[in-house]
């Protein structure tokens, strides 16, 4: 018995037997895209069908050379390639696990100039305008489809995916936003999802019944002339009677401007749907986006709202994710926060994808963590509990290396304890819980409001000293930046300053735009007005389910400033920078570029501008101060200078844009190195 008996039931899919209802969804790495990476993915893969998940679905792979994502991106059409896929699925199949391989054909997302679609209308996030696929090319289409899922099947694969969702070729046939054909393959409801059918009845054909077949069905386009319910419905039978062995759902176009996986998506947002379509058909439904703990997902299949459920981010932050649970460790999950930076934001920038929070992930065969014999046994001190020392503390802790951590606050965290009370980013408190649990697992000695000095470090008693004492918010030389209405976003954020109705921020970087958000926002939106603020109505009414936003009332009125003149938030995260820079305009924030700072006096915050706009004068109550951060090297350098071992890692090594990203990771690359 375990406390998610639900998610952990076995499931029969007739031919074969899925060990549990997690599905690993679909997630490209990078690992795909070049043979030299295959023994990279396959011990990405081994590790997470270790810790126990029983579906894998690969990142997605095309079908012919137009339908990559980018040139160079991942193909099978090839026995030869198709060979190379045995470490993979001989890898997976060792560790007790099941792997099936995405078909996913870009169509008009393809980001080279040889795409083609359903209709030649290029898409806005892409530069290059798609040829209409001939009736000819329909067929050698689905003639490679059926050769790639029989490519898969000879590689070892337990089944395969057809990708039809996120906006992709298949979406871009059934929606008539993007299919204006006239032949067989448009038109009609029935001539659009005729080309995804022929695919589904063919690969059936041609693979025979002993296979997995799983349909990514878009549940919710949320785009205009998206598809409506009617026809997502008609569509799951069809896929099904084409002999379909799963429905696995997605939500939203990639060129859709409503967010549904980044963290301010309340969890589960989108599962009223999926609960919707499931008495509609007889095969397993898998319901996805935004489940990301195994108490979630067992409510969900309890609830009869899915029979599987996809979590793909969440088993790159912890490939033991199953495993914990069915030890009734779910405390000890290192939890997927939905940033996107190490994932996807890396995907888009085509590098390999990792994760914030687990710099392993996708570096399984790189960075490991190798148990030290008793003899190398060390004595660490880690100073300082922010995203950097907890993750050397724990990360040498779990080579058996004997660790003391310092705190100054009486709590652990730095940083996170700030990101935590962002509206929409309340995920970090799941990372402290994880921290926090895993430090006391593996009996790592923890001094909160201690601070550490040379006097304490200096006894002798330590090998080495891990200093992460963090960053100092700096102060800009701005005349008047002692005046009582200048405040620290820490004041801010913590809530020990309450800031009046207009405020200006100084600086628009990552934490002047959070600052923004917290000061514009309000916490733990319910769906109902997730749903109100960003315009997403029913598909049952509203076809692609856009309806006009209803955006929450904005809380202050807030002015963002920064002397650059490149456009405010620029720099944020290539998938999420784009929802924060909307909530900004949503909430009415002025975003106010290539400002000089001249002075802040008792009439506000005074601006000039050297292209020819006029002066002005803020007027505000508070003026919040995120202009970057300094070091804090102190202790280090008296350390080293009282010649003791030190490490300096995280934001006291190098502030200049530190994020949690690169902190965790440095962290985990020296705990692996002593
Ligand atoms: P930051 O991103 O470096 O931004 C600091 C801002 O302060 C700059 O945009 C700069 O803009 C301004 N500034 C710098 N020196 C100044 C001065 N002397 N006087 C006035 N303004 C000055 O730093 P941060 O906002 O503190 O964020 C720290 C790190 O956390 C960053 O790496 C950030 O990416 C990360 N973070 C990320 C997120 C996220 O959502 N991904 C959220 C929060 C934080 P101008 O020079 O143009 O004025
Ligand atoms: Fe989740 Fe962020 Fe890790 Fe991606 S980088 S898997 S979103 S925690």
């Amino acid at each position: 018995m375990s406390a998610y008996d639900d998610l952990l039931a076995p499931l029969d899919l007739g031919h074969t037997t899925l060990r549990n209802r997690v599905v690993m969804g679909s997630m490209h790495t990078g690992l795909e895209d070049r043979a030299r990476d295959v023994p990279a993915l396959a011990a990405y893969f081994a590790e997470r069908a270790r810790g126990g998940v029983g579906l894998m679905i690969t990142g997605g792979y095309a079908p012919t050379l137009r339908g990559t994502l980018y040139p160079g991106g991942s193909l099978l059409v090839s026995s030869r390639q198709a060979h190379r896929h045995r470490q993979v699925t001989a890898a997976v199949h060792a560790e007790g696990g099941q792997i099936a391989l995405q078909i996913l054909h870009a169509g008009r997302y393809a980001y080279h100039p040889f795409s083609v679609s359903a209709s030649s209308l290029q898409s806005p996030i892409t530069p290059f305008r798609p040829r209409a696929l001939t009736s000819r090319g329909v067929e050698r289409t689905i003639r490679a489809y059926v050769r790639c899922a029989e490519l898969a099947r000879s590689a070892g694969y337990d089944g395969i995916e057809v990708m039809g969702s996120e906006g992709y070729l298949l979406n871009q046939f059934l929606a008539e936003r993007t299919n204006r054909r006239a032949d067989e393959w448009g038109g009609s409801t029935r001539n659009r999802r005729r080309f995804p059918t022929e695919i589904v009845s063919r690969i059936r054909a041609a693979v025979g019944t002993d296979f997995i077949i799983s349909y990514r069905i878009s549940l919710l386009d949320l785009v205009d002339d998206g598809q409506t319910w009617d026809e997502i419905v008609e569509l799951a039978r069809a896929v099904e009677a084409a002999g379909a062995t799963l429905l696995n759902t997605g939500i939203g176009w990639h060129e859709a401007r409503v967010p549904t996986i980044i963290t301010q998506v309340p969890r589960a947002a989108f599962v009223a749907l999926t609960a919707r379509l499931r008495p509609a058909v007889t095969i397993p439904v898998i319901a996805s986006n935004r489940i990301n703990t195994p108490a979630v997902g067992d409510q969900l299949i309890r609830d009869g709202v899915c029979d599987l459920v996809s979590m793909a981010r969440p088993l790159l932050a912890d490939p033991g994710f199953v495993a914990k649970a069915a030890a009734d460790r779910a405390d000890e999950i290192n939890t997927c926060i939905a940033c996107n930076q190490a994932c996807l934001d890396h995907a888009f920038q085509r590098k390999h994808a990792s994760c914030l929070v687990n710099p392993r992930a996708g570096r399984e065969t790189t960075l490991v963590l190798r148990p030290v014999p008793p003899q190398r046994r060390r004595r660490v001190a880690v100073v300082g509990a922010g995203p950097a020392g907890l993750a050397a503390a724990l990360s040498l802790a779990e080579r058996g290396h004997d660790v003391e951590l310092y705190e100054a606050a009486d709590e652990i965290g730095g940083q996170f304890q700030l990101a935590r009370r962002i509206p929409g980013k309340e995920e970090f408190a799941e990372t402290l819980r994880y921290f926090r649990r895993r430090l006391e697992t593996t009996g790592v000695k923890v001094n909160l409001a201690t601070e550490a000095t040379v006097e304490v470090l200096g006894s002798g008693e330590y090998d080495d000293v891990v200093a992460t004492t963090g960053v100092t918010p700096r102060l800009p030389a701005i005349r008047g930046i002692d005046h009582p209405s200048v405040v620290g976003y820490t004041e801010v954020v913590t809530g020990a300053v309450r800031v009046g109705a207009r405020v200006a921020v100084v600086g628009a970087g990552g934490i002047g735009v959070d600052v923004a958000h917290f000061l514009t926002h309000r916490p733990d939106l319910t769906i109902a007005e997730f749903e109100a603020h960003w315009g997403i109505g029913d598909p049952a009414e509203h076809a692609g389910g856009l309806v006009a936003p209803q955006p929450t009332p904005a809380q202050r009125q807030v002015h963002l400033v920064q002397r650059k003149t490149t456009p405010v938030g620029a720099g944020l995260g290539k998938t999420s920078g784009w929802a924060h820079r909307a909530n900004l305009k949503k909430a009415g924030v002025e975003l106010i570029s290539g400002a000089t700072y001249d002075h802040i006096g008792d009439s506000g915050l005074h601006l000039s501008f050297d292209d020819g706009r006029p002066d002005r004068v803020i007027d505000v109550d508070h003026i919040v101060v995120c202009a970057g951060q300094e070091p804090n090297r102190a202790l280090a350098d008296q350390l080293i200078a009282a010649g003791m071992t030190v490490h300096v890692v995280g934001g006291a090594d190098v502030a200049a844009e530190l994020d949690a990203e690169r902190a965790i990771e440095q962290a985990t690359r020296l705990a692996a190195s002593l």
